[in-house]
């Protein structure tokens, strides 16, 4: 039986292939209008970067080509909601000012970080490098979530899921070398713990040596910023001035628009290497376990079928359904997706 597969990763993939530092020593990404990156820009060079290695680096422009697109249209969409918004009857001005968003810096570097953020997870995922696949996934969520608020001028609200985002990078690493304490939270039966102060997860993950003073900074900051758009003063609320007569209504606020962009952007690239911590944490947990599903870590498999050509051996995992082939050659390779055609 004569067979090819393709488009499959061992998840034998070690971190820096995954995440080459090369990569990560290009951010923080300058702020730049879409409609001025150059075809090598910092963005273009962090796509090659991640890809070297890979088996896919001759996808590099193909991909950035389609991750544009979608940034373009993101433009139009934070455009198009812009120009219907609507002031308050009484707003000092009914004329709003807009932002020409494919011109704009802030947005151009929010955008190259969003398609750092996704192209990184394709990575990732595609290599099964993942230690928790739901938080990885959430991170996706969190950040379009964001996205979307502030494209309909929400800016509080685009604020306030970006502390889930956070969440959502930290505790992984946190749950990492805490393998009891992620299994209590997979059975829902667990209170997460606070991330600052003095029994918080970011000054137990530095004292462990896990992450750096520099990171824990950063990002108790970042999480102490954002806390004040759930618990904070009159000033936060989208429909803040009502007391001094200058409430503005539900429209494009150019400065809050910015301070929302340059935050998300920022804790994307802050949060880039985080994710680099975890795979290498990950990796070396897991580099002495027996066959095991990536998707819920359970070792209950059971064979679905064998091949010949190449010798390989699909698994099922009994808990999540899962399914996997295994390399019977060299076993330590386990293919996360494959697609075969006779
Ligand atoms: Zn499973």
């Amino acid at each position: 039986m004569d067979s090819v597969f393709e488009g499959t990763f061992p998840t034998g993939a070690g971190p820096e292939e995954i995440l080459p530092q090369d990569a990560l020593s290009i951010l923080p990404f300058a702020p730049e209008a879409i409609t001025a990156w150059a075809t090598q820009n910092d963005l273009h060079t962090y796509i090659n970067k991640l890809l070297a290695g890979t088996g896919y680096e001759d996808q590099a422009d193909i991909r950035l080509e389609g991750a544009i697109q979608v940034v373009l249209e993101l433009a139009d969409q934070f455009t198009e909601i812009a120009t219907q918004s609507e002031p308050a009857p009484r707003a000092r001005t009914q004329s709003v000012s807009l932002v020409d968003f494919k011109h704009d810096p802030v947005f151009g570097r929010l955008a190259k970080a969003l398609i750092a953020w996704q192209e990184t997870i394709a990575n990732v995922l595609s290599e099964a490098g993942y230690f928790s696949l739901s938080h990885m996934l959430e991170t996706r969520s969190d950040l379009m979530c964001s996205v979307q608020l502030a494209s309909g001028l929400y800016y509080r609200q685009a604020m306030q899921v970006l502390r889930g985002f956070i969440e959502s990078v930290i505790l992984p690493i946190y749950f990492c070398k805490q393998p009891d304490e992620y299994k209590e939270w997979k059975s829902n039966d667990y209170r997460s713990p606070t991330l600052r102060g003095d029994k918080g997860v970011l000054p137990r993950l530095r004292k462990a040596g896990i992450i750096s003073v520099e990171m824990e900074n950063t990002i108790s900051e970042a999480y102490d910023l954002l806390n004040g758009y759930i618990h904070g003063n009159e000033e936060k609320l989208n429909n803040t001035g009502l007391d001094r007569g200058e409430w503005e209504g539900h429209v494009f606020q150019p400065v809050r628009f910015q301070a929302w962009a340059n935050v998300c952007a920022s804790l994307i690239e802050a949060s880039l290497p985080l994710v680099k911590i975890n795979l290498s944490q990950w990796a070396a947990a897991k580099s002495d376990w027996d066959l095991f599903c990536h998707v819920c870590h359970g070792h209950d498999l059971e064979t679905q079928q064998q091949r010949d050509d190449p010798p390989m051996t699909q698994f099922r995992c009994k808990q999540c359904s899962h399914t996997f082939w295994q390399d019977d050659d060299d076993q330590q390779f386990v293919h996360a997706t494959v697609e075969f055609s006779d």
